[in-house]
């Protein structure tokens, strides 16, 4: 029976964590104000200091993050409670389902824009291409760049564009929380960044639970409104809103490991160099820009590209060897039932192929009685790509 390599080891997290987390849930048990109790406020304040704002707006979800700050950006900046689907949002086919259905939820239409086959993220040319190229694009209100993997986006470029063409930036930064372009933290740099807390996300609760970031104050505001029933008081709403707050328990579980994200983002980087020194010249196989090229990614994933056809091959052979490795994601978005009746598809050709190619490989923070668990799947690929 080979050694099993997990992609991830919430335990040992857990374990490593274990008192400083056993106390932060005894003092829920103890307090019992679990709705908007008091680590709900200190999350966010210590979250929005981690992350350089002051408007940090803890929530249910990732994908309520997402939706709260698109319906508060339709409110307002465009007058209206949801966007319609004239409204069109610009965004990557290569990311969670959640991306592209809460621009549907929001009542916009996502436009699906090309990627760059060396970054794996939305590619600045390509959202360029359709804002000046397509008739379409006059009806443009957004951009939803993903820092996908936890590799950060050219915000930079996103930005160039957005002022240029008045659209709004949101930033989904679900996998990249602590990553930064240049000086500024991911989720910061454009009108809003929507984070998730799914357990397994690199800063992750044990449940459900999600912040939006927001850079006005007005948008802050209406969030705050919209996620707690659309009313400034709960039961007088003045806005169709949502039942969309973080527990109690999962913010008091998030404050502790906030306090380690650095060490646990730095340890992610350090697996990605082992990995990218490691596997450079391996034939077939085309790897991330590492660490030094790419000093803001928080490596969330390590994904590389298997070309020539051997992805699905060599990721059989690695589970035969006991190594589990995912595909982030399967499927585009593009190529969903529920989004091609509602979506602009613009040409894919290189998410089309990227998609065959991307290959995640673990990255389990600590695995115990098993140091050398990452020479193990070194070794098995080189093997197997040979
Ligand atoms: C996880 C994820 C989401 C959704 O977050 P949830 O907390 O699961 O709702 C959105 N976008 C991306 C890119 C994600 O990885």
């Amino acid at each position: 029976m080979p050694n099993k390599i997990p992609m991830i080891n919430l335990s040992r997290e857990y374990e490593l964590l274990k008192e400083e987390i056993d106390a932060a849930i005894r003092g829920c048990l103890q307090h019992q104000r679990w709705i908007m109790g008091p680590e709900v406020t200190a999350f966010e304040e210590e979250a929005g200091d981690y992350l350089g704002t002051a408007r940090a707006i803890a929530c249910s979800s990732g994908t309520d993050a997402l939706i709260l700050a698109l319906r508060a950006l339709a409110i307002t900046r465009h007058g209206k409670e949801f966007f319609d689907k004239d409204d069109l949002i610009l965004t990557t086919p290569m990311s969670f389902t959640a991306t592209a259905e809460a621009i549907v939820q929001a009542g916009a239409t996502p436009v699906f824009c090309d990627v760059d086959p060396e970054t794996f993220l939305l590619d600045p040319e390509a959202a360029a291409r359709f804002l000046k190229e397509d008739e379409r694009a006059a009806r443009a209100v957004g951009i939803v760049p993903v820092h996908l993997y936890g590799y950060p986006c050219a915000m930079d470029r996103f930005a160039g564009l957005a002022a240029k063409f008045g659209l709004f930036l949101v930033e989904d930064t679900a996998q990249a929380f602590g990553g930064s372009f240049g000086k500024e933290k991911l989720g910061t740099i454009g009108d809003a960044g929507a984070f998730s807390f799914f357990p397994s996300k690199n800063l992750g609760c044990y449940g459900d639970g999600g912040m939006v970031v927001a850079r006005d104050e007005d948008v802050a505001a209406m969030i705050r409104i919209l996620l707690r029933h659309g009313g400034e008081s709960k039961t007088n709403a003045s806005h169709i809103g949502y039942n969309a707050r973080l527990d109690t328990l999962q913010a008091a579980i998030l404050r502790v490991k906030l306090k380690h994200i650095d060490t646990f983002n730095h340890r992610r980087r350090e697996i990605a160099s082992v990995y990218n020194t490691a596997l450079r010249g391996c034939s077939g196989l085309i790897l991330p820009p590492g660490p030094e090229q790419n000093p803001g990614a928080v490596f969330h994933q390590y994904t590389a590209r298997v070309t020539g056809h051997r992805r699905d091959t060599v990721r059989e052979r690695l589970a035969q060897a006991g190594i589990k490795t995912m595909i982030y994601y399967p499927v585009l978005l593009s190529r969903m039932d529920a989004f091609q009746a509602r979506s602009i598809i613009t040409n894919l050709c290189e998410a089309e192929t990227l998609h065959t190619e991307i290959l995640s490989l673990p990255a389990p923070l600590e695995l115990p009685n098993q140091p050398a668990w990452q020479t193990v799947v070194i070794q098995e690929m080189m093997k197997i790509l040979s």
